[in-house]
């Protein structure tokens, strides 16, 4: 058990590193925090940091060196930086885990090992494989880099074949997955809390809304039956086990009506603390933030009892402009991320609006 005024170490600075932080300090613990970006919204509330390229070896070596464990905001923190940190200090979750999350056909390959749906899709590395690909999948069908894609970025839609070869220019020729287009009913999400002897913590599902590929709004309790509620911790915590993971990740999954049932199907695995469990900091007894602490501080986890009905809203660029205007409505809770620029598509802040349940 990591003790009280000890350091953990972040990747990352932005406002999952944030809250992290924030969580970290109210269980009695210290954050460094390293980033090699300049005006990271983490910093703010870090005890140490660090701000350096994730390639600065010295640096590296220096922030393994202070703090008591390492742990990640983001997913696509560099290989070769995991493995050289994970030499020197424990990494948690595991590094191994950003090798089968962070390209999504190796995720996809994954998910389908563990006989868990998803959408069809086929590994796209050439014009000719896309047509293949399209073959398989079928038709509308959606283009995705395999690597660094967020957000919507790195993917292109399909919808007759005419679109396939500006599809493949888009993403300018890069290693790519097609994954058919899911007709779905709603997109939902569970965050999971993994403990070190492998207890796992299912937060309540989340029904998620999009607005231009961003996450927009979430709410809880989502509108499925019960069995699809269970049948979405099950697979969460199939994948978490899998993964001998250890600390909080979110599985988003498209909830498709099959006759009178629903099926998921798997979309992406999410090894971190997840914009759609942002609600359980004003929602839950226990925050997602502080789940993903616990669990690799070796603490007990929490079993996290929801408020009341849930939705939690994203201020994303512009919008930041309304937190003023959200904290005169009743029963809400506004988080403002201290982001210097409110670039368009930007994450600049969070609204949080709990209803009691009777
Ligand atoms: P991703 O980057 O894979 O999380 O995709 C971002 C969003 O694009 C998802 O949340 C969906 O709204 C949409 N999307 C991605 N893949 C598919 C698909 N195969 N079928 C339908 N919609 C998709």
């Amino acid at each position: 058990m990591l003790k009280s005024g000890a350091t953990i170490g972040i990747l990352g600075g932005g406002q999952l590193g944030r809250m992290l932080a924030l969580a970290a300090a109210n269980l009695g613990y210290r954050t460094h925090i390293y980033s090699p970006e300049e005006n990271s919204c983490a910093f703010d509330v870090a005890h140490v940091i660090t701000k350096a390229p994730y390639e600065d070896e010295k640096a590296l070596a220096e922030f393994a060196q202070v703090v008591d464990v390492i742990t990640y905001e983001f997913e696509n923190v560099p290989a070769a930086t995991a493995t050289f940190l994970a030499a020197r200090k424990q990494v948690l979750p595991d590094p191994r885990v950003l090798e089968a999350t962070q390209d999504r056909l190796i995720e996809k390959d994954f998910v389908k090992g563990l006989k868990i749906p998803t959408a069809p899709y086929a590994p796209v590395h050439s014009a000719t494989q896309l047509a293949e690909g399209i073959e398989k999948v079928g038709l509308p069908a959606v283009l995705k880099t395999r690597t660094l894609g967020y957000d919507g970025k790195g993917q292109a839609k399909i919808a007759k074949a005419a679109d396939a070869i500006d599809a493949w220019r888009s993403v300018k020729n890069a290693p790519c997955i097609l994954e058919g287009f899911v007709k779905f009913q709603r997109e939902v999400s569970v965050v999971a809390a993994r403990d070190k002897a492998g207890k796992v913590v299912c937060f309540d599902i989340t029904e998620n809304q999009h607005r231009d590929h961003i996450l927009k709004v979430s709410r809880v309790p989502a509108r499925v039956p019960p069995s699809t509620e269970r049948e979405a911790r099950r697979i969460a915590t199939k994948i978490a086990d899998a993964l001998d993971y250890v600390g909080v990740l979110a599985v988003e999954m498209f909830a498709v009506k099959r006759g009178r049932a629903t099926e998921l199907l798997v979309n992406e695995i999410a090894p971190r603390v997840h914009n759609s469990g942002h609600w359980t900091i004003d929602g839950a007894t226990v925050s997602q933030f502080e789940q993903h602490i616990r669990a690799i501080a070796g603490l007990p986890l929490g079993k996290p009892l929801r408020l009341g009905r849930v939705e939690m809203i994203n201020l994303i660029g512009a919008e930041i402009e309304e937190a003023t205007r959200w904290m005169k409505v009743p029963g809400a809770s506004v988080h403002v991320y201290g982001k210097k620029e409110a670039r368009p598509g930007r994450k600049m802040g969070h609204v949080t609006r709990v209803r009691p349940q009777r």
